[in-house]
């Protein structure tokens, strides 16, 4: 019936998930079950979904957009890793769009590099 492979010592190896802001614990809960070696999960495992946990979003996002930087095509898009927050009135002043509902938005690499919001140094030239 279940997909998943239950673990003899530690049942279904829950984690919680972690928060895409502040790396604590997140809104999910993982079921690893029966891990190579049949190791114990982790306590926090990995960011599962670009919510954040119910503290961060209080205290960032109630007066701020969570931007999350994505690399990839568009059929194929992944997280960089790196996100900022932009208060309410800078997100409208440059991006001229009204607020996303959930107050995340997804940019890609192209249009961060662009607003400089990461300093990125790795494509070897600084353009100031
Ligand atoms: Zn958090």
């Amino acid at each position: 019936m279940s997909g998943i492979k239950l673990s003899a010592k530690h049942g279904v190896n829950p984690s919680m998930s972690r928060c895409i802001i502040c790396g604590g614990a997140g809104n999910e809960i993982i079921l690893f079950g029966r891990l190579p070696g049949d190791a114990e999960a982790p306590r926090l495992g990995p960011v599962t979904s670009l919510e954040p946990c119910e503290k961060c979003r209080k205290q960032y996002l109630d007066e701020g957009v969570l931007l999350v930087e994505m690399d990839g095509t568009p059929r194929d898009e992944n997280p960089t890793g790196r996100i900022a927050v932009l208060k309410n009135e800078a997100f409208n002043r440059i991006f001229n769009v009204p607020l996303p509902p959930k107050k995340i938005a997804m940019i890609p690499v192209e249009v961060s590099d662009r607003l400089g919001l990461f300093h990125h140094a790795d494509n070897g030239t600084l353009d100031e």
